[in-house]
């Protein structure tokens, strides 16, 4: 493993009763009245990542900072990177550009007061930066983000930006330039598949999951693992909710820490800013509204494969 690429490993710091599958069954008034087991949950990552000696980036929600101060703080005294995961984990593009601002900065001063530090790295709620949320990128360069991990380059109907690029990229926005880490996927038959976090990890099998890091990693690209302190938790209480959300967030939760742990063994981790400091020069593009990215000004290269 000495001397291999680095890939990130980055964990979306949440409860379980706050994920997109129970947006609909779950009032955001109500989070406070469910039995929070996310101090305990991500506890036991960082004692996880403290086992195989892997620094990663937290991606804390607002709301978790806010009443758990203490445990941003256990995060940041255990090395690893502070990102934000927004304030109410709701979907960008179902908010509006002032909603979303509002929303961020709210989440970013939370983090920050909780840390004592100031944060520079962004992971949207349900990877919800797609053609219809492009404008999310200049409000995240205007809130003082200057790095970015919410695009996903497939088709998902939550998600999604097909055709964007699969390694790190700069995004030329009005107010700023972003770095973008694109979440991983890689090329089979002629498809792209997504691979090595959350419920693709969980549901997918181990091999499945490092044979796609090993294309990755062979394509001359770093991966972004990612997962969520819920998804070590086989003992998280139930809630009732549709089979397709029951199917997407409890298939697996006992065999997720295996599976992550199989990861840590077999592969070399950092958090975001350690692998885009390896990175050379960055292609560049900028956001073109419902297009999604073009290439940008001089010396652009055009959409990689
Ligand atoms: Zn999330």
């Amino acid at each position: 493993m000495q001397g291999e690429p680095l890939s990130a490993i980055s964990v979306d710091v949440e409860d379980y009763f706050q994920t997109e599958s129970f947006a609909r069954d779950v009032r955001r008034d109500d989070w406070p009245t469910f039995p929070s087991r996310v101090v305990d949950n991500t506890r036991r990552v960082l004692d996880i990542f403290a086992r195989h000696e892997v620094r990663g980036t937290f991606f804390v929600l607002g709301w978790v900072a806010e009443r758990f101060p203490d445990l941003v703080r256990e995060i940041r005294d255990a090395g690893h990177e502070l990102g934000c995961h927004s304030y109410w984990h709701r979907l960008i593009y179902s908010l509006t550009p002032e909603e979303f601002e509002a929303d961020t900065r709210r989440a970013k001063a939370a983090i920050e007061a909780a840390a004592g530090t100031t944060i520079a790295c962004y992971r949207a709620p349900t990877f919800s930066i797609t053609k219809r949320s492009m404008w999310a990128l200049d409000v995240l360069a205007r809130c003082g983000f200057t790095r970015d991990s919410s695009i996903f380059p497939i088709y998902h109907d939550h998600y999604g930006i097909v055709g964007s690029p699969v390694r790190p990229y700069a995004i030329e926005c009005a107010s700023a330039t972003l770095t973008e880490f694109p979440m991983s996927t890689f090329r089979a038959l002629r498809y792209d598949f997504p691979v090595g976090g959350g419920g693709y990890l969980r549901m997918l099998p181990l091999w499945f999951n490092k044979f796609g890091m090993h294309k990755i990693l062979d394509s001359g690209r770093p991966a972004m693992v990612y997962l969520h302190p819920w998804e070590i938790d086989p003992g998280q209480p139930r809630i009732r909710t549709r089979l397709k959300s029951r199917i997407r967030h409890y298939t697996n939760l006992a065999g997720f820490q295996r599976n992550l742990e199989a990861l840590l063994r077999s592969f070399r981790f950092g958090t975001m800013s350690d692998v885009i400091a390896t990175m050379p020069p960055l292609s560049r593009f900028a956001p073109a509204g419902t297009d999604g990215l073009v290439p940008a000004g001089a010396g652009a290269t055009t959409l990689p494969a």
